[in-house]
C-alpha cells in the first residue's frame, strides 16, 4: 500500500524477504524505522493540536474506520437524518481518489470535507488539521472523520478523536477481528454492520464476531445495525448521544 505509514513494517517485526545482501537491508530497515518513528511522533503532535481545537470548540470528534464497502457513509447519512435536527455536525471525508462520499453527505444539508488521500491508505493527524481549517469549529457539536477504507494503517494515527468507531459488515467474515486484531483493539465502539443481510448470510455468526473481539480483551460495546432499518440504529444513538453528554459534563467541571 502507501509509501507514508509503514505498512511494510510492523512494529518489532521486521521481515527482509530477500537474502541477497543482507546488511545493506539491514540498514536501509533501520533507516526507514528511524523515518517511521519521526513520523509517527510528527503525528501525535498533530494530533495533540487537533485535540486541543476539538477542546476549546467543545467538538466531539468520532473517527471512523473499517473495510471499504462496509456502509460508512450510509451510517452517517442515517445518523444526519435522526439526529441532524438536535445536533451540529460535520464530516471530514477520507479517500484515495473522488469527492463522491462528501457529495453525499453535503446532499444531507451538512458541510463536508472531502480530504483526497492519492497514495495515502490512512488520514493523518495533519491532514485532519488542514481539513478542520477549512471548517468553523464554533458551529459544530459533532464531527465525524470518515477514515479510508482499510483495516490496517487507520489504527496508527491518532487523529485528536475523542472516539473510535469500527464497523465490520455482515458481507466481511466473522474472524476480521482476529485477523486484524490491531484495529480492533482501539475501537471505543464496534458496529456490525449490513445487518439486514443476516437472514440470507450463512457464514456470519454476530456471536463469534463478538467472542473475537472479546479475545483481543477489548471489552467495547458491540452493537449489530443497519443503515437501511433504523430501529436498529437506536443503541448508537444513544452511543452518541452519551459521548455528547460526557463533554457537556467535562465542560461544566471544567468552567
Ligand atoms: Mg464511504
Amino acid at each position: 500500500m502507501c509509501d507514508m505509514c509503514g505498512c511494510a513494517v510492523g512494529s518489532g517485526d521486521v521481515e527482509v524477504r530477500s537474502v541477497d545482501s543482507r546488511a545493506s537491508h539491514r540498514h536501509n530497515t533501520q533507516a526507514l524505522v528511524e523515518v517511521l518513528t519521526r513520523l509517527l511522533h510528527q503525528n501525535d503532535e498533530a494530533a495533540a493540536h487537533n485535540r486541543a481545537h476539538f477542546d476549546r470548540h467543545g467538538v466531539v470528534a468520532v473517527n471512523l474506520m473499517s473495510s471499504p464497502g462496509s456502509g460508512k457513509t450510509s451510517l452517517l447519512e442515517a445518523t444526519i437524518d435522526a439526529m441532524g435536527h438536535r445536533y451540529r455536525i460535520a464530516v471530514i471525508e477520507g479517500d484515495l481518489e473522488t469527492e463522491n462520499d462528501a457529495q453525499r453527505i453535503r446532499a444531507k444539508g451538512v458541510p463536508a470535507v472531502q480530504v483526497v488521500t492519492g497514495q495515502t491508505c490512512h488520514l493523518d493527524a495533519q491532514m485532519v488539521h488542514e481539513a478542520l481549517h477549512t471548517l468553523d469549529l464554533n458551529t459544530i457539536d459533532l464531527l465525524f472523520i470518515e477514515n479510508v477504507g482499510n483495516l490496517v494503517c487507520p489504527a496508527g494515527f491518532d487523529l485528536g478523536q475523542q472516539a473510535n468507531v469500527v464497523l465490520l459488515s455482515v458481507t466481511e467474515g466473522d474472524d476480521k477481528p482476529a485477523k486484524y486484531p490491531v484495529i480492533f483493539r482501539t475501537a471505543d465502539l464496534v458496529l456490525l454492520s449490513k445487518a439486514d443481510l443476516l437472514p440470507v448470510l450463512d457464514d456470519f455468526s454476530p456471536d463469534a464476531a463478538t467472542a473475537h473481539v472479546r479475545r483481543l480483551a477489548n471489552a467495547a460495546p458491540i452493537q449489530t445495525v443497519s443503515a437501511r432499518q433504523v430501529d436498529s440504529l437506536a443503541s448508537w444513538f444513544e452511543w452518541l448521544d452519551g459521548l455528547l453528554a460526557a463533554r457537556h459534563t467535562a465542560e461544566a467541571t471544567t468552567r
